[in-house]
């Protein structure tokens, strides 16, 4: 098939048109959630952008297989391997077993998702289901040599590529070569300061959950080795995009392209795609600062998850996005307008197969075009002002809505059944207020009659005494 499809590729820093191993066929991985937590929607903008891009890849007509991580062990608090096990902290916290922790969160990941119309990828693999494959790879790095043992743990030698910071400028990589993160403890067994942790065996983790016997002991893997091995398991030696959130990039993506290739022996992935940060006024929103934003917590407000993630493709992905909950007060406005404006569409007039033909290849090129979905919204706002048929507006609004998941037909049907039943309640209240009025006025209650005529009329409802009887309207 023709390729089309353009987005940025940070490996090349280039917008590109992705071409796939196989035509027709998209293999696509997604860095999953770490489950120790409930998802921040900071997090849930990945997804969300994640989840358009592959719809919007299957609307343009590639067949997509799909695969994400459960990461349920190994990550630290630091990508970096230093800090706290996270899966830990959360059994913690909350008193519980690891796996306990691991399956109430992942759940509560995915009911997030169903609430924001993100669809479940085809394959999603906890990384405690991959340990075998896990040490598998890590045995052929240490036969290639490019894995060392020190300290009772292996490690990457990040030492033994021409290529480590692949994703960085010439002078982006000078600077990393000589500056030191300071969030870094420093780890003495590392031979370079890049090295990570394949497979832990001795740590500081004395209490660590969840550990496994391999051939250099008991012990767990590392964070970055789950991705590369489910993606490879899953998707085969040729990955076609790989997603991920711009914290991604370093270390964990590089890293992860780091040993997927010394495994492989040939490249990986061709097309990387990353999502920018949702960001609060005072700059980067994260778990551990400021309010915790969920979806739940945004539900118990009163907003409807899928303004959020209306507020998410109004902007574009490679954009920081600044939240408040005004922008989502505006956002609500605007969701629900939309949708009324969609209510007042009748099924009538046909469908015109030209109009319908061109409005389509707009909005696919929107979404072709970089994943502008700002642009493929206009591209709605446009055909519903136009000169067309209701009936070829309804056929677009549903079609463009596969890849939006706006729920925008649903909620104007909604709507609509809404106002019919409001509107059915009203008609029997002035019916029964009539009745009432006519008895006042046979009983020669006068000043009754012309109560209920002013309680009508303070409603929006003008009575007028006719020969054929009372009739109302709505003034
Ligand atoms: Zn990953």
């Amino acid at each position: 098939m023709e390729n089309k499809f353009r987005f940025y590729n940070t490996l090349t820093r280039n917008v590109e048109t992705i071409v796939p191993h196989e035509d027709g066929k998209i293999a696509m991985y997604t860095c999953g959630p770490t489950v120790y937590h409930f998802a921040h929607i900071g997090n849930l903008r990945s997804y969300i952008m994640e989840d358009i891009l592959e719809k919007a890849l299957r609307y343009v007509g590639y067949d997509v297989k799909r695969v994400m991580n459960i990461t349920d062990v190994g990550h630290l608090s630091s990508d970096a391997d230093t800090g706290e096990d996270k899966m830990l902290k959360g059994a913690k916290r909350e008193h519980k077993t690891v796996m306990e922790i691991a399956q109430f969160y992942t759940d509560a990941f995915f009911s997030d998702c169903q609430k924001l119309n993100i669809k479940r990828p085809d394959v999603v693999e906890p990384a405690t289901n991959c340990i075998q494959e896990f040490i598998h790879m890590i045995e052929v790095l240490l036969e290639k040599g490019y894995a060392y043992e020190a300290g009772g743990n292996i490690y990457f030698d990040a030492g033994k590529l021409d290529d480590y910071y692949v994703f960085s400028s010439a002078v982006e990589k000078e600077q990393l070569q000589i500056g030191v993160r300071d969030d870094v403890e420093e780890d003495t067994n590392k031979r370079n300061k890049n090295d990570f942790v394949l497979w832990f065996t001795k740590s500081k983790f004395e209490d660590q959950a969840l550990k496994w016997d391999s051939p250099w002991g008991v012990g767990y893997p590392g964070w970055h080795i789950e991705c590369s091995c489910i993606g490879i398991k899953h998707l085969g030696e040729y990955m076609d995009i790989h997603c991920g959130g711009v914290d991604n990039i370093f270390p964990h993506h590089t890293n992860e392209i780091a040993q997927s290739e010394s495994f492989l022996g040939h490249k990986w992935c061709n097309y990387w795609f990353h999502v920018h940060h949702l960001n609060d006024k005072s700059g980067k929103m994260s778990k551990s600062k400021g309010d915790f934003l969920t979806v739940s917590l945004l539900e118990s407000k009163g907003y409807n998850p899928l303004v959020y993630r209306l507020f998410c493709l109004q902007s574009h992905y490679r954009k920081p996005l600044e939240f408040s909950y005004e922008v989502l007060d505006n956002m609500t406005a605007a969701y629900n307008k939309l949708v009324k404006r969609i209510s007042e569409l009748k099924m009538e007039g046909g469908v015109d197969a030209a109009a319908f033909a061109d409005y389509k290849k707009q909005f696919e090129d929107a979404l072709c075009n970089d994943l502008n979905s700002s642009m493929a919204l206009t591209v709605i706002y446009d055909l519903l002002k136009a000169d067309i048929s209701d009936e070829t507006k309804l056929a677009l609004v549903k079609d463009f809505d596969y890849v939006l998941c706006l729920d925008l037909i649903e909620a104007a049907e909604n709507l609509k059944n809404e106002s019919s039943n409001v509107d059915a309640e009203l008609e029997s209240f002035i019916l029964e207020k009539i009745e009432e009025r006519a008895q006042a006025k046979k009983a020669k209650d006068f000043a009754k009659a012309d109560a209920i005529r002013d309680e009508l009329l303070a409603k929006g409802v003008a009575i007028k005494d006719t020969r054929e009887g009372v009739k109302w309207e709505l003034v």
